[in-house]
């Protein structure tokens, strides 16, 4: 019997902030589906290595990298391993994310600064980097109709207003524009752009909101579906945008979040 082909066979992901949360379920469901993976972590190297032995464990491969994805020499360092280690990139994931929760008032240039730089000129430097390499592949029809494919991980607050977290909202809006703007002008290299806008996914970025009984039953009254998200939601849609499956699916925002998007203060 012929030995099934996985869906990501022989491809090449770069995933940033890899050793967490949904950036871990993107990087381990991607190793399942026989992508070499680029673990990128910023802190915790111990929780990056547990991500690739799994993978190797489940008989993928992959690779550990410390970067800061908001500096730019990081940024194509984690583009360069790709190449170096696996010899080509298919795939790149914008996930690592961080909060610096403040009243606006109270907003530090500083709190604004650091999110700025790691939710939006982050995945702008990576995307950069990932899109030269691109180009310079081209396309190669015998492993995908598409020259290479960018998926951001935004949030629902790329259109929820979120009071107290103006830069958060800030940077997540710009990613979604800048999402876009990508998908566009990168079409004609037949490279896809596409966003992923998690709701409340049960990580580290809201445990002080799901891990008490009062956060808990706030969170799901904004969840019309009725249960909190799992980073596997969002590496299911993750791995099917990066297949040819979704070949003609570009500058499209994908809400994975149980329908926190409907307005479910209205659904009485
Ligand atoms: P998380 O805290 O577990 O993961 C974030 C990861 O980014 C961590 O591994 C962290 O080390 C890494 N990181 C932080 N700064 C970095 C830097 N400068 N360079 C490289 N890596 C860095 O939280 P998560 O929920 O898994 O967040 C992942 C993404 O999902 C973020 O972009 C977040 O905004 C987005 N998101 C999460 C939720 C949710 O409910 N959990 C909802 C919407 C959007």
């Amino acid at each position: 019997m012929k030995k099934e082909q996985k869906r990501l066979q022989d491809k090449v992901a770069v995933v940033t902030g890899a050793s967490s949360g949904i950036g871990r379920g993107i990087a381990l469901a991607m190793g399942r589906e026989g992508a070499g993976v680029v673990i990128n972590y910023h802190g915790h190297q111990e929780s990056a290595e547990e991500v690739k032995q799994l993978i190797e464990a489940a008989g993928g491969q992959a690779v550990t990298l410390r970067a800061d994805v908001g500096q730019e020499a990081d940024a194509q360092l984690l583009i360069d391993t790709a190449i170096g280690h696996f010899g080509r990139l298919d795939i790149l994931i914008n996930n690592a994310g961080i909060q610096r929760d403040a009243a606006f008032l109270e907003m530090t240039l500083e709190q604004w600064q650091k999110v700025i730089d790691t939710n939006l000129t982050g995945p702008f430097l990576c995307a950069r980097a990932a899109a030269r390499e691109f180009v310079k592949q081209g396309v190669q029809p015998e492993r995908s109709k598409a020259a290479g494919n960018i998926i951001f991980i935004s949030s629902v607050h790329d259109v929820i207003p979120w009071a107290g977290h103006a830069n958060y909202t800030a940077a997540k809006g710009g990613v979604q524009m800048l999402m876009k703007t990508l998908a566009q002008e990168l079409a004609k290299y037949k490279i896809r752009v596409n966003g992923i806008s998690p709701g409340a996914i049960k990580t580290h970025i809201n445990q002080q909101d799901w891990e008490l009984e009062e956060g808990r039953k706030k969170m799901l009254s904004q969840i019309p579906y009725g249960r909190i998200g799992n980073p596997e939601d969002i590496a299911n849609v993750a791995v099917w945008l990066a297949t040819d499956e979704a070949d003609y699916v570009t500058g499209a925002t994908i809400y994975v979040d149980g329908g926190m998007t409907l307005y479910p203060s209205f659904g009485e």
